[in-house]
């Protein structure tokens, strides 16, 4: 099944979907597997959000986070999240940083900033990106566009029970957890810039009650077929 996944032809693939939908295991597995570069642009907000908070910066200063966006060094490359030479890796996985990613990700400047540098980074194809708009927004052109989901209760499960993730610790009851992400939800799919979207041409997966692996194999089939 995987036998002509090293063809020549390097790809955008864009993931997108809510929050606990497996978007990073499946997207980091995918790019493994092709030899592709994998983004997570959802790190890439988080990593504004920390700075903003640690330099005490109002969260709705849409002028103030643009700035900081267009002078902050960010690399996600290779699994780190580093911003300014802070590795933030962890740092980013906690419910204030969820959060306050889901306030800065609504300012259209802060997107616009961002947005840039991840067609950057996928210009030459080659990549797995994931996040909310990357196949509506960054990359409408991508070759493969996925958009996974699952139920509200096994996305609130998975991210409560994620080892990754600080929200564990303080809100470790799935109610909890299930609450703070209906709330950002609402706020990704409302927002005016790049709400979170299912893009008209984009593969539909609902994850609920499925393997990570049979997640893997459907997309490199979808990324097969496309090859032809
Ligand atoms: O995917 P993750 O939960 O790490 O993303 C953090 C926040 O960043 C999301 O709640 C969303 O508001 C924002 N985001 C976005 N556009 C992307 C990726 C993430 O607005 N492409």
């Amino acid at each position: 099944m995987t036998s002509n996944v090293s063809s020549d032809r390097r790809l955008i693939i864009a993931i997108d979907g809510p929050s606990g939908a497996g978007k990073g295991t499946v997207a980091r597995a995918l790019a493994d597997r092709l030899n592709y570069r994998h983004v997570d642009t959802g790190a890439m907000y988080r990593a504004i959000a920390w700075k903003a908070i640690h330099e005490r910066l109002d969260l709705q200063d849409e002028q103030a986070l643009a700035t900081l966006a267009s002078r902050a060094v960010i690399d996600v490359s290779d699994g780190a999240v580093v911003v300014d030479g802070h590795n933030v890796k962890q740092a980013i996985r906690t419910s204030e940083i969820d959060a306050a990613a889901a306030a800065v990700a609504r300012q259209p400047r802060v997107r616009q900033v961002l947005i840039a540098q991840q067609r950057a980074m996928g210009a030459q194809g080659g990549i797995v990106m994931e996040g909310r708009d990357i196949g509506t927004v960054v990359f409408p052109q991508a070759e493969i566009k996925i958009y996974l989901d699952a139920s509200p209760e096994e996305r609130a499960r998975r991210r409560a029970t994620d080892p990754a993730h600080a929200a564990g610790q303080g809100a470790s009851v799935v109610n909890d957890v299930a609450s703070a992400l209906a709330e950002r939800d609402r706020s990704d799919s409302t927002r005016t810039a790049s709400p979170l979207a299912l893009a008209v041409d984009a593969v539909r997966i609902d994850t609920t009650g499925m393997p990570v692996d049979e997640v893997i194999d459907r997309l490199l089939t979808l990324v097969n077929d496309y090859r032809g």
